[in-house]
């Protein structure tokens, strides 16, 4: 063969990704291929493993329906080496081909790995950016020097300048960067959000179901009631509700939740961002246009857009501007042990058993019950951040690496000293209580700090507090909660710090709490 192989991986399911831009049908071939490494790297969710087979294949049948030659290598084929780097050199030698073309792996582990493909290889080997991303990584390193702590909000204004999203004669529609004080109620009783649309599973889409089953029987979930996009019409379909269902409640309801529902108001988006489904320009111009058309309020679509072109495009910015010395901090020296709960959500405690359920069903939990429910009770309880960020890998449909751990080691558990939040999101039960309903159903008191019967979360909160105090002493949003514990009755406070040690080592000891 006289062209060039072109690599793409499973979160590559796109047809203008850079790889494939200047693809000769004629001569190039295009390597895809199922392996083990990737599969078990952390013993993925079954229906995650699901989405990005499935994914690739029904990318494949597309390629190949525009005349492209696909060689694809099913995770099954006995010849299998298991790896990508062992998938690549058999095709080499398959193909002969006079150069390798791939994108950049979106994972600092498989960027590291790409590096050698030249010299194992011996070819000219062509890595290209991945330009699906809105900011590019040296784009975001360029505005990030000379910023010593440098902030979302101020990114995102950029980004918003830069792609004109929400802008009028540039200056932000309605005249506000940030509608956040109008967002962010707690949900009236009695209201139900619309349901999710499912995507049934086609022929591809069942054949990978019975493979996963069979092959990942001891993984977290399994793969029955799989019903994400897997295709490109799918994902614009599952979009196209979010906008005209659930897009105009967006920003009211964002961060509550509810008994039994998983998804709220939230768009269902990230796995198809994430595996190349949907491209993150189209999604921000989706919810533009309901607005302008006045399908949608001005809160919700700017509370939107902000997670797509800010918080996605940060996150991972920061990932790429920090590895890989951010995947060892532990700034808040964590070191507990993840209790077992984690994995079967037998707790009493109500709000972690519902988040943790949702996940283990749909591989999914909307970012309020990852941020203020899992995440907030491993900050609170000090949970080694290596076990959470792999909980967390694992649970996921749309778990990688490059979003997981800005948000999980850095958001979530404040191990990155404040890189991703100028304070950690660290809350009692009262927060919890006020933007959901999970309290009412709850073997524990949400309105008691001390007792066997009291809201874990009040006692572990304070001695949280109490723990880093000093650290935050001087953070003027951090400043409230440290003066409050100061001036606290100390009988008050060695009885706050005695139910949570008391809570903990139960837990340590693998009582049901
Ligand atoms: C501890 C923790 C772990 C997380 N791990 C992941 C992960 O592995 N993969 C992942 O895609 N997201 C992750 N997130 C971010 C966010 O929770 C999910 O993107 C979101 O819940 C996906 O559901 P959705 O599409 O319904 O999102 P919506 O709430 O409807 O938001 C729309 C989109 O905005 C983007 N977005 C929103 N918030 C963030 C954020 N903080 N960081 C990056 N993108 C964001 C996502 O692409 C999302 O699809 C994590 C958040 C936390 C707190
Ligand atoms: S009472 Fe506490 S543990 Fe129970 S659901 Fe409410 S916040 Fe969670």
């Amino acid at each position: 063969m006289a062209g060039t192989l072109r690599m793409v991986l499973g979160d590559q399911c796109s047809e203008a990704l850079s790889s494939l831009q200047d693809l000769d049908p004629a001569q190039d071939v295009v390597l895809m291929a199922e392996v083990m490494a990737e599969c078990t790297y952390v013993k993925h969710h079954p229906k995650k493993i699901v989405l990005v087979l499935s994914a690739m294949r029904h990318f494949a049948e597309a390629l190949r329906s525009r005349g492209v030659k696909v060689d694809y290598i099913r995770l099954d084929d006995p010849d299998n080496t298991g790896t990508l780097r062992g998938e690549l050199l058999r095709a080499v030698t398959r193909h002969q081909p006079d150069a390798i073309v791939a994108t950049a792996a979106g994972e600092w582990r498989l960027t590291e790995d790409m590096r050698h493909w030249h010299e194992v290889s011996g070819l000219p080997t062509d890595i290209r950016d991945d330009d699906r991303y809105l900011c590019r990584i040296q784009e975001f390193r360029t505005w990030a020097r000379d910023r010593g702590a440098f902030r979302m909000e101020f990114f995102y204004r950029d980004m918003r300048r830069r792609y004109s999203i929400l802008m009028d004669d540039g200056q932000p529609a309605g005249g506000k960067w940030n509608y956040d004080p109008e967002n962010r109620k707690p949900l009236p009783r009695g209201m139900a959000p619309p349901p999710p649309p499912r995507f049934e599973p086609d022929a591809i889409t069942q054949d990978v179901m019975a493979l996963v089953a069979q092959t990942f029987p001891d993984h977290f979930g399994d793969v029955d009631g799989f019903a994400l996009p897997v295709t490109h019409e799918d994902a614009k379909a599952a979009l196209g509700n979010f906008v005209l269902d659930r897009l105009p409640l967006f920003g009211d309801w964002q961060d509550t939740m509810k008994t039994g529902e998983s998804t709220m108001y939230h768009a269902l988006v990230s796995t198809s961002l994430n595996t190349g489904l949907l491209a993150p320009l189209d999604v921000c111009m989706a919810a533009e246009g309901a607005w302008r058309a006045g399908l949608a309020p001005l809160n919700a679509v700017e509370g939107f857009v902000r997670q797509i072109l800010g918080w996605r495009e940060f996150v991972r910015g920061v990932y790429w501007l920090k590895m890989p010395e951010y995947a060892e901090l532990n700034g808040l020296n964590a070191t507990r042990a993840l209790p077992g709960f984690y994995w079967t959500a037998a707790t009493r405690m109500n709000c972690l058993h519902q988040s943790i359920a949702d996940t283990k069903r749909h591989a999914y939990a909307h970012h309020i019950q990852r941020l203020m429910i899992t995440g907030n009770f491993a900050l609170l309880a000090g949970l080694h951040p290596d076990e959470v960020e792999e909980l967390y890998l694992i649970a996921f449909a749309d778990a990688y690496q490059r979003v997981e751990m800005p948000n999980g080691r850095g958001m979530a558990l404040h191990a990155d000293g404040g890189i991703m939040g100028s304070k950690p999101y660290a809350s009692s039960g009262a927060y919890i209580n006020r933007m959901s309903d999970y309290c009412r159903g709850c073997a524990y008191d949400v309105k008691v700090a001390v007792g066997e019967e009291a809201c874990p979360f009040n006692a572990l909160y304070w001695y949280f507090i109490a723990r880093h105090g000093e650290r935050f002493a001087n953070n003027p949003r951090m400043a409230m909660p440290v003066r409050t514990l100061a001036k606290m009755d100390p009988t008050r406070v060695t009885a706050i710090r005695a139910r949570a040690a008391q809570f903990l080592a139960k837990m340590d000891a693998g009582e049901t709490v």
